[in-house]
C-alpha cells in the first residue's frame, strides 16, 4: 500500500507574515496521524522558519530545488548537504520552470538527484509535456525519456527512495487539469516504465500529479489507481484550499 503525498510549491512566494499564516493553519489541521504525508516545499530564504513548523506535526519540510555541485566556488547555490543540515526531507527537482527557465538538463537534474540521496533526501522528480507535444501525441515518449534519462544513471534502487511527479506543463498555474483519465494513463506509463526495470519497486514508488490542482478536482485525480498524491502550487498558498486538499484522501 502507498501511503499518498502531497506537496506545497510555493515556488517564489511569500514572506515571513504570510507563511506565519499559513504555517499555523496548516498545524492546527494537520497531525501525524493524517493518513497523508504533508511535505511543504517552500523558498531556500524561509526553510528556517518553516522547519520550525516542521517539528511535531504533521508537516515535511522541502526544498524547490538543489545544486547540482557538491561544495565549493559556486556562488549562488545551495547543497544537498546544506538543505541536510535545515533537516530537509524532501527536495522537488527537474520542475518544468526550472527545465525551461533555468535549462537544466536531464543529466544535471540526474546528478541533482543522486546528491540529494546520498544526503539522505528523498527527491521528488518532476516530468511532463508541454502542450505542442501532447497535441503531437508524444506525451508518453517525452515522460518516459525523462524518466529514464535519471533513471538508466541512478539505478532503479534509488527509485525505492524517490517520488515522481507528474506535471503536464500545459496544466500548471494555468487553470487547466489533466482529466483524471488522462492523468491515470500517464501515471500508469510511468510506473510500467519502472516496472521494466524492477516490478516491486514500480509498484511501491509514489507517483504524484501536478497542474492546477485545487480542491474541487483532488478528489477524482487522487482516486486514480495510480495517482499517489499531489504537487501544488496555486492553491497551496491557500490555508483553506490546502488544507481541503490534503483531506480529501
Ligand atoms: C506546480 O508548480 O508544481 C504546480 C502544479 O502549480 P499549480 O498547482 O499552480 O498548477
Amino acid at each position: 500500500m502507498r501511503r499518498p503525498l502531497v506537496a506545497a510549491n510555493w515556488k517564489m512566494h511569500g514572506d515571513k507574515v504570510s507563511n506565519k499564516t499559513l504555517l499555523e493553519a496548516f498545524n492546527a489541521s494537520f497531525n501525524a496521524d493524517l493518513p497523508v504525508d504533508v511535505v511543504i516545499a517552500a523558498p531556500y530564504a524561509y526553510l528556517g522558519q518553516v522547519s520550525e513548523y516542521c517539528k511535531n506535526d504533521g508537516l515535511q519540510l522541502a526544498a524547490q530545488n538543489v545544486s547540482e555541485f557538491e561544495e565549493g566556488a559556486y556562488t549562488g547555490e545551495i547543497s544537498a548537504s546544506m538543505l541536510a543540515d535545515m533537516a530537509c526531507k524532501f527536495a522537488i527537482i527537474g520542475h518544468s520552470e526550472r527545465r525551461q527557465y533555468f535549462h537544466e538538463s536531464d543529466a544535471q537534474i540526474a546528478t541533482k538527484f543522486q546528491r540529494l540521496q546520498a544526503q539522505g533526501i528523498c527527491p521528488i522528480l518532476c516530468v511532463g509535456e508541454t502542450l505542442k507535444e501532447r497535441q503531437a501525441g508524444l506525451t508518453q515518449q517525452v515522460v518516459s525519456q525523462q524518466l529514464k534519462a535519471v533513471l538508466e544513471v541512478t539505478g532503479v534502487a534509488s527509485f525505492k527512495n524517490a517520488v515522481l511527479a507528474y506535471e503536464p506543463i500545459w496544466a500548471i498555474g494555468t487553470g487547466e487539469t489533466a482529466s483524471p483519465e488522462q492523468a491515470q494513463e500517464v501515471h500508469k506509463v510511468l510506473r510500467d516504465c519502472v516496472a521494466t526495470f524492477d516490478k516491486t519497486i514500480a509498484e511501491q514508488l509514489r507517483i504524484i500529479y501536478g497542474g492546477s490542482v485545487n480542491e474541487s478536482n483532488a478528489a477524482d485525480l487522487f482516486s486514480q489507481a495510480d495517482i499517489d498524491g499531489g504537487l501544488i502550487g496555486g492553491a497551496s498558498l491557500q490555508a483553506e484550499s490546502f488544507i481541503k486538499i490534503c483531506k480529501v484522501i
